[in-house]
């Protein structure tokens, strides 16, 4: 019984352990769900964080960021009081344009400007800062065309791409080879269950996370998301996380 109980243990922590880890040619990603938006990836003794928001204590159990990306200029994504709480100043940060004018005051070890369609790398990993915008583009939008970047992160045979807050723009559906996907929907911010699971239909990520769902009227029904993508596509695999603990 005991010997039971030792291998079912065993077993279910294999299992919460692995979760969230993305096996590469050359060692693994480990993914951390934060909140809302905001993630934080480890690889090889590299730290990345997200869009860091929702307060320091959040990131208590990682190391220091090595690398900041930052994907716009809202308050959940460029969030002072969450940046000035943790210990960046070994950080580099990547940012669109628009984000770095408003960096005065947040320590950092550099700083690099990449603006949609541009890339650059840090220690190995490729970074491509890809559009992000509502439908239809219109200057008044709350998300313009070129002000944010959304990113693709390659690392070793691995892309993992975060959407930044975006509609199901031609750029997102015409994305190929993505391994993860971090795909945003919340109405009227975003966009719509139906508009992400259509566009994640077409570009095929090996695995899709729903994140930044929080709403006007509250949690998107992620749910329903998976299982709108898995009827007409049961390959893909659609991962819920808890995003939005302890709020
Ligand atoms: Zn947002």
């Amino acid at each position: 019984m005991k010997t039971l109980l030792i291998f079912v243990f065993a077993l279910l922590s294999t299992n919460l352990f692995s979760q969230d880890i993305i096996k590469t040619t050359e060692g693994n990603i480990k993914i951390h769900p934060i909140i809302h938006g905001t993630l934080a990836l480890e690889y090889e003794g590299l730290t990345i964080y997200v869009d860091p928001y929702g307060g320091a204590e959040r990131f208590s159990a990682l190391k220091d960021a090595d690398l900041i990306l930052i994907t716009d200029i809202h308050g959940d994504h460029l969030n002072k009081e969450t940046l000035q709480a943790l210990n960046t100043s070994n950080s580099h940060f990547i940012v669109p344009e628009a984000v770095a004018k408003q960096m005065e005051g947040i320590d950092r070890l550099s700083i690099e400007i990449i603006n949609n369609d541009k890339s650059t790398s840090f220690k190995g990993i490729d970074i491509k800062a890809l559009p992000m915008y509502n439908l239809p583009e219109s200057a008044d939008s709350r998300h313009t065309k070129g002000r944010g970047n959304g990113y693709i992160l390659t690392i070793a045979d691995k892309q993992i791409y975060i959407s930044g807050d975006t509609e199901d723009i031609p750029e997102m559906r015409a994305l190929k080879n993505i391994d993860v996907a971090f795909v945003c929907m919340n109405l009227p911010y975003t966009m719509s269950i139906e508009q992400a699971s259509d566009a994640v239909l077409e570009f095929k990520p090996s695995i899709v996370y729903p994140f930044h769902f929080r709403g006007q009227g509250g949690l998107a029904d992620v749910e329903q998301f998976k299982s709108m993508v898995n009827e007409k596509n049961s390959k893909i695999e659609v991962r819920l996380r808890n995003w939005y603990s302890e709020e």
